[in-house]
Formats: C-alpha cells, structure tokens, sequence
C-alpha cells in the first residue's frame, strides 16, 4: 500500500477541520498551539497512517497541505 507523508504550512491554516474530517486514515488532528493569527492549527497526530491520497490536500480551502508519496 502507497505510504504518504503530509506537511502542513501552519501560518495558512485556519483551523476548519476539513482535513480532520475528511482522512479517511484519521492521519490529522489538531493541538492546543496556536499560529500567529491564533488559529489552532492541524497537524499529523498519526503519521505511519498517512496512505498519500491527498484527500486532505484537495479539500483544504487555504492549500496549506503538501502530500508526499513514498514508494517502496
Ligand atoms: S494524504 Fe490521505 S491519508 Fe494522508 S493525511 Fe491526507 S487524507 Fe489522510
Ligand atoms: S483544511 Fe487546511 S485550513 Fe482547514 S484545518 Fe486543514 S490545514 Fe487547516
């Protein structure tokens, strides 16, 4: 099965949750930090469960998601 691996631009989230929603692999979640604006930011809570379907970045409306797929 395909390995992704998710980076998220923290400064351009606004704290939605579409991503969170959306991870079929419930990869993403969200931590009591703050970004400048004072968005509560997401980030990967279950990375080794990251698929790299991308899922996460087509929905996020402020493309603040970078999915890398690992192959192998
Ligand atoms: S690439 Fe897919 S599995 Fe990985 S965090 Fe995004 S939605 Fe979840
Ligand atoms: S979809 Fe984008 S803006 Fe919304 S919580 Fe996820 S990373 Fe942040």
């Amino acid at each position: 099965m395909a390995k992704g691996r998710v980076e998220i631009y923290t400064e351009a989230c606004k704290s939605c949750l579409y991503c969170v929603n959306t991870c079929p692999k419930h990869v993403l979640g969200t931590t009591s930090a703050v970004n400048s604006k004072g968005y509560q930011y997401a980030v990967p809570v279950n990375p080794d469960d990251c698929i790299g379907c991308a899922m996460c970045a087509t929905i996020c409306p402020d493309a603040a998601i970078t999915v890398y797929r690992e192959v192998g």
